[in-house]
């Protein structure tokens, strides 16, 4: 890359990040959730952001050394706590209408040698401190966006041959083109892309599917959807009516399954980086919605951990189905990061489901436990699609209709 040119598309990012992603309104505030690493392209959204009519840009930095300082040399007492002023500061901040930005940029292998004990408790304290936080974005009512940005650690895992100053620059390099800011007109091939997501959701919608059936080598799982569900994709609306892209790339469609409506095996096709642990080759087996038996070649511990959060955590929270021709999956790389990698394939969550219900705004939290939507302190999604998944709809009448074959859309 020329460095013009380079710079030119640096802009083109920020651009489609403000405008796109947190669509920035005159008089709002917006807080950045970053690490150090992105200091750089944090000061280059925060400028597009005053221009977009933004009233205050405020920061939550991080740092790996710090992290891993901390997990390190911290008393136990440390990771019981969670800073109630800064939770309760995410909370006033959704509650005044802001937006929120987070980098997410994996720290890959970073607390390998730190017990995992340590890491779950922390984990779990602050999820519980951000809880009514998290609640403001994951029901779309203030507007949310997370991308990311190369660090030289993760460029060197997606490009491990390369020396660093090459790896970041080949990364950033996809990050261009999967955001599609490398196109004439970013703004407006996000807009076309939009709709072409739309249709499927309303196709997806129309058919209203009791349940979704997945074959694939090590996988065979019937999922029930809940009555009233809606798929959703391509964009959400914040409860003042303004669009916003939660994900940068994204290429999903996706709703909710029936908490306890899930059943048989599931193997994933990617490896999960799980608070910088890596969890290979696993699978998990369901009965009425719950994990009653899980594996993995690797990071068992995190894995088992992860799932021991809450009751939750052992129940889904997201259908999302991608194509296996989506960009991010033409690439043929793995990523190491979630928002990069479930954009290259069909992915399931577990924990926390999104509100996704034609009448979702009107329903309490009763209701939505009634008509089975899951409730967990965290919603981490893990890839199971490859060229080998087959995923049918079965209707109201039991019905059989492919959705996917071999990976790709035959709707
Ligand atoms: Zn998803
Ligand atoms: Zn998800």
């Amino acid at each position: 890359m020329k460095m013009a040119h380079f710079e030119e598309l640096l802009d083109r990012y920020a651009d489609v990040v403000v405008k796109i992603g947190v669509n920035i309104q005159e008089g709002q505030d917006l807080m950045i959730t970053a690490p150090i690493s992105a200091a750089d392209f944090v000061r280059r959204v925060t400028k597009k952001a005053y221009l977009a009519g933004a009233k205050n840009v405020y920061f939550r930095w991080g740092d790996d050394d710090l992290t891993l300082t901390r997990y390190t040399y911290a008393p136990d007492e440390s990771f019981k706590e969670f800073p109630q002023w800064e939770a309760d500061g995410m909370t006033k901040l959704a509650e005044q209408g802001a937006a929120f930005m987070s980098f997410l940029v994996p720290s890959l292998d970073l607390l390998k040698d730190v017990d995992p004990e340590r890491i779950a408790v922390q984990q779990k304290v602050a999820a519980k401190a951000l809880e009514t936080y998290r609640q403001y974005t994951m029901s779309d009512r203030v507007s949310w966006t997370v991308i990311s940005v190369p660090s030289e650690k993760w460029a060197k895992k997606v490009f491990p041959n390369l020396a660093p100053e090459q790896a970041v620059e080949k990364l950033w390099e996809q990050i261009f083109i999967l955001t599609r800011v490398n196109q004439d007109d970013p703004v407006a091939a996000w807009q076309k892309h939009q709709e072409a997501l739309a249709e499927k959701v309303a196709y997806m919608n129309r058919k209203a599917y009791k349940k979704l059936h997945y074959k694939a080598p090590g996988t065979d799982l019937t999922i029930e959807l809940p009555e009233g569900h809606a798929w959703v994709g391509g964009g959400g609306k914040n409860e003042k009516g303004i669009d916003f892209m939660a994900n940068i790339p994204t290429e999903e469609i996706f709703t909710l399954p029936v908490k306890t409506g899930v059943n048989g095996t599931v193997s994933a096709t990617k490896p999960l980086n799980y608070n910088g642990n890596l969890i290979e080759n696993f699978s998990f087996t369901f009965k009425d919605g719950k994990i009653i038996d899980f594996k993995a070649e690797a990071g068992y511990e995190t894995l088992k951990k992860l799932i021991e959060i809450d009751e939750g955590a052992r129940y889904l929270g997201e259908v999302a189905l991608v194509p296996h021709d989506s960009p991010v999956s033409q690439s043929g790389l793995l990523f190491y990061n979630a928002l990069y990698d479930e954009n290259a394939s069909c992915h399931l969550a577990i924990g926390q489901a999104y509100p996704c219900f034609k009448d979702g705004a009107s329903l309490t939290s009763e209701d939505l436990e009634k008509r089975g939507m899951n409730k967990s302190l965290v919603h981490v999604d893990f890839m199971v699609g490859s060229d080998q998944l087959d995923v049918d709809g079965i209707t109201e009448n039991g019905d059989v209709e492919p959705l996917l074959r071999g990976g790709l859309w035959v709707i």
